[in-house]
């Protein structure tokens, strides 16, 4: 029997319209690329977003055909993400950081019939061009006066010019919330990146999951600055789950050092801020230079790879910031676990709470997990056994991207492997300890580099750190260990290093080598590259090889 309920369907537009309507004064704030900040409103976005939309469709645009992005976290971003879905196209984000080829091969992979994109990348866009034939144009986010020199673009388009004479009335089109509504590839640590192309309805499940009080707890009162780019799996999801709460909503644009985070938290007073460490790396290393304060800020979310504890410990104990330590990826929309505590947890003491914190969080209502062993067989969920992670649920790709060689390996039985390493406890905790390709091997069992980095990084004189397995005639592999030292922490030695990781892991982790270095590789995504690593200490022989 079939229920008496609404078939309305779930799409993107919704966000924003519901935004526009019922929040049409909240504010969003950008510091935009050209320096000045700008404000406008919810209502404003919905608006301008529709003269966008309608546009696109003047342009011949279709449902289903990708336009591909490549911009910084902007109000003429968020408007471009809204007019393109709304109308039952693909926001394609690119991340400008990736290899040229590599950004060739996702241009011409998802069949990009335009792109969007901020003044910074003429340059980048002109280079690739040739490369790209069936890009038909380039619409560059900026008004006349900013236009920089495009002569090089094909068919070049003003977006103020474009939107300018477009209606900002227009009834957002109702179609299947199965749909595609995004497509984000992986950074392609190996071979080529690998398309998550997300529906309208897996996009507003997601953002409705996110804003729940055991995930991000975002509501109205908020204000929200997603500082990880709209280009790494869509901000996490801000730009949407923002929409979703009428929330003030900052966009950093492009600046992500220190003090321009810094600048833009306090002015604005964000309550709310996402990203991956390294940006917070710099956040802190600013503020301690300038004895700063982070009043207003409530929540910061870290993810995308390992929270050292040394970090979360400054945040809170310092500056009084919670930590939201979360664990997800590209092909998960990209939330799998936030850290948030239950109710058991409600009288533990300060050291026991930052114990429980080191978990990249615990399983959400609509994501499912199972570790599973070499053979595939189901570990239990006792906070010891460790093995693959995988993971099943509505936010989750059940498939790649128009991929040649079927992905089946990742989605058999309705379940993807993640390709990461955990324990996960009987409260649904994950203990991530690698990622598969990343563990060290020695001597039949495995050493978590994640611990291992983590520990290093607790020492106040290393900055960054970064444990890679290199060979051993006996032990198969034994780690060494890389450090990038701070400024004012030049006299760090190697004895010195063992010596603070000492009693802190087992006697076995022991790095055999530390070896320090300017400073450590890192992808597009902003995180430790440890192939890259790899490659770089590809010659290297541990000591403990040479003598025997
Ligand atoms: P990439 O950076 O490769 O483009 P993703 O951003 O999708 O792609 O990265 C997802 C991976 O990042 C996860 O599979 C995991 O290995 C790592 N990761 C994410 N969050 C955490 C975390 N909190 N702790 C440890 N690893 C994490």
């Amino acid at each position: 029997m079939l229920a008496k309920m609404m078939d309305r369907p779930l799409l993107i537009s919704s966000l924003i319209a519901h935004a526009g309507k019922w929040h049409s004064d909240q504010e969003i704030v950008t510091k935009t690329v050209e320096g000045p900040i700008h404000r406008y409103t919810w209502s404003d976005a919905e608006k301008r977003a529709k003269k966008f939309a309608q546009a696109l469709l003047k342009k011949g645009i279709k449902q289903g055909d990708r336009i591909g992005t490549i911009a910084w976290n902007t109000y003429r971003h968020l408007e471009a993400y809204y007019g393109i879905s709304g109308i039952g196209a693909v926001t394609h984000t690119i991340n400008p950081r990736l290899f040229p080829e590599q950004l060739e091969y996702v241009v011409n992979h998802a069949d990009d019939q335009f792109l969007v994109i901020d003044t910074t990348f003429v340059g980048l866009v002109e280079a690739l061009l040739p490369k790209a034939p069936n890009v038909k144009g380039v619409i560059v986010l900026a008004n006349k006066a900013n236009m920089p020199d495009v002569s090089k673009l094909r068919n070049p388009i003003c977006y103020e010019d474009l939107i300018a004479s477009e209606s900002d009335e227009f009834a957002w089109p109702q179609f299947d919330d199965n749909s595609a509504a995004a497509l984000c590839y992986t950074s392609g640590t190996t071979g080529n990146p690998k398309g998550a192309l997300y529906a309208h309805k897996s996009t507003i499940i997601h953002a409705l999951a996110q804003i729940a009080p055991d995930c991000m707890g975002l509501s109205s009162r908020d204000t929200v600055m997603p500082v990880v780019p709209m280009f790494h799996v869509n901000a996490w999801g801000t730009p949407y789950a923002a929409a979703a709460t009428g929330c003030k909503l900052v966009l950093p644009g492009r600046h992500l050092d220190g003090r321009s985070i810094y600048d833009l938290l306090t002015s604005e007073k964000v309550s709310f801020t996402a990203a991956v460490p390294t940006i917070w790396m710099m956040l802190l290393a600013h503020m301690q230079e300038i004895d700063g304060n982070l009043n207003d800020l409530e929540r910061v979310v870290i993810g995308g790879s390992a929270c050292p504890r040394a970090m979360m410990e400054t945040f809170q104990n310092k500056y009084g910031v919670q930590v939201l330590h979360a664990w997800g990826m590209t092909e998960m929309s990209p939330l799998g676990t936030v850290n948030t505590p239950k109710m058991k947890h409600n009288g533990l003491g300060e050291v026991e709470r930052m114990d429980l914190q080191q978990s990249a969080g615990r399983v959400l209502y609509g994501v499912d997990m199972k570790i599973v062993d070499e053979d595939g067989n189901t570990l239990p969920n006792d906070g010891k056994a460790t093995g693959e992670l995988k993971v099943t649920g509505p936010w989750i790709i059940s498939d790649y991207f128009n991929l040649a060689e079927r992905a089946e390996a990742h989605a058999e039985d309705g379940w993807f492997s993640t390709g990461d390493v955990c324990a996960i406890d009987p409260d649904g905790y994950i203990w991530i300890t690698d990622r598969l390709k990343d563990v060290i091997k020695s001597g039949g069992e495995w050493i978590s580099s994640i611990d291992l980095e983590n520990v290093a990084v607790g020492h106040p004189k290393v900055a960054e750190a970064a444990a890679i397995g290199m060979p051993h005639p006996k032990w198969d592999e034994r780690p060494l260990l890389v450090v990038v030292k701070t400024q004012s922490g030049q006299d760090l030695d190697k004895q010195q290093m063992l010596d603070f990781l000492e009693g802190k892991i087992a006697k076995w982790w022991t790095p055999d080598d530390v070896v320090f270095v300017d400073e450590l590789p890192h992808t597009a995504t902003g995180k430790l590259s440890k192939l890259q690593l790899r490659e770089r200490f590809k010659d290297y022989v541990l000591p403990t090889v040479t003598a025997g």
